[in-house]
């Protein structure tokens, strides 16, 4: 029988339902409390008092009703001891760069990718500190493949997952290789893309956007930047814009690429090879390369970068940038 699980909107987590069968029963409530049974202290007294306060409700075996919102089916989720250390670092950066508030309206990129995906698979995972929110899962299509066989195949899952989604066919990718652009066509199609993924937010009503870049994307970003852009500076787990009207968040800024491709794997999530024929000899694909290679001789190379840009003393940097 299918488990459906309950999202407790004041407590910010789900709890599965039982059975229809054990409706009311002490078994019921037992299986309740067990679920709640890792909080401590204060968190765990608030949920007793809000469990206790919506019981009846729960109790009628109704389903959806004031205190239970959105249901879906999570029998086929596996907690694997991969599953909840990603959970862990997923909510560990929500919380320290307070990504998410009560009520917001997620859109969520997704490429097809393996990062994407495992992003929106995480957000869509029960919560014990991030409050509610609502999502709604955007891919763009690039128009590299005129079959879009992949935009059926992501169509399908998330379809099948009964994700709220838009789905759009573009054709930013040959525009932005075409024989007026082919210099840098990385930056016209990410901003193309960007463009039309501000829109859907607006039309959807969402105030923010995550972006499924994790720690390796945010230690290269820093390298481009300071390579090619005369900069030091990267992507931000938590950036304002637009006034403020709109936030970029990026859940996975704490965990390693590797990692995610491992749960992208467990998961057997059905990823969408990307087609672009810049993508192996862009900038990021050198820098990837690059730091793999430097790796080899320093194994913390990575987690040395990472940590530096929290750790910036300006006093040491020269202030002027001139010179012959
Ligand atoms: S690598 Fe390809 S898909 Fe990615 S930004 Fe550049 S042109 Fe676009």
């Amino acid at each position: 029988m299918a488990v459906m699980r309950l999202w407790i909107k004041d407590l910010g987590f789900w709890i599965a339902r039982p059975q229809a069968e054990c409706v009311g029963s002490v078994y019921q409530k037992t299986v309740i409390f067990k679920q709640i049974s890792h909080l401590k202290g204060r968190e765990c007294r608030r949920a007793v008092v809000v469990l206790e306060e919506s019981a009846q409700v729960m109790y009628d075996g109704g389903g959806v009703n004031l205190h239970c919102g959105d249901q879906r089916d999570v029998s086929a989720r596996n907690e694997t001891r991969l599953y909840l250390h990603m959970k862990k670092w997923i909510e560990k950066a929500v919380m320290d760069y307070g990504m998410i508030e009560a009520g917001d309206r997620i859109l969520v990129g997704v490429s097809g990718g393996s990062d994407s995906l495992v992003l929106l698979d995480l957000l869509d995972t029960p919560m014990i500190y991030v409050p509610a929110f609502s999502l709604v899962a955007v891919n763009i299509d690039m128009g590299f493949d005129p079959a879009y066989r992949g935009y059926g195949v992501l169509e399908e899952y998330l379809t099948q997952r009964g994700y709220d989604y838009v789905m759009e066919k573009t054709d930013i990718g040959p525009l932005s290789h075409s024989r007026f652009n082919r210099k840098n066509p990385c930056f016209l199609c990410s901003r193309l893309r960007r463009k039309r993924i501000f829109e859907i937010a607006a039309d959807r009503g969402c105030n923010k956007i995550a972006f499924a870049h994790h720690r390796d994307d945010i230690i290269e970003t820093l390298l481009i930047n300071l390579f090619y852009g005369r900069e030091i500076s990267t992507m931000m787990p938590n950036q304002e814009i637009f006034g403020g009207r709109l936030h970029m968040i990026r859940p996975l800024c704490y965990l390693s690429e590797n990692l995610i491709k491992k749960y992208g794997a467990e998961r057997e999530l059905p990823i969408i090879e990307n087609g672009c024929p810049t993508s192996p000899v862009s900038r990021r694909s050198y820098i990837k390369k690059l730091i793999a290679e430097l790796e080899r001789e320093n194994e913390d190379i990575r987690d040395n970068i990472w940590r530096a840009m929290a750790h910036v003393k300006t006093d040491y940097l020269p202030s002027k940038g001139g010179g012959p």
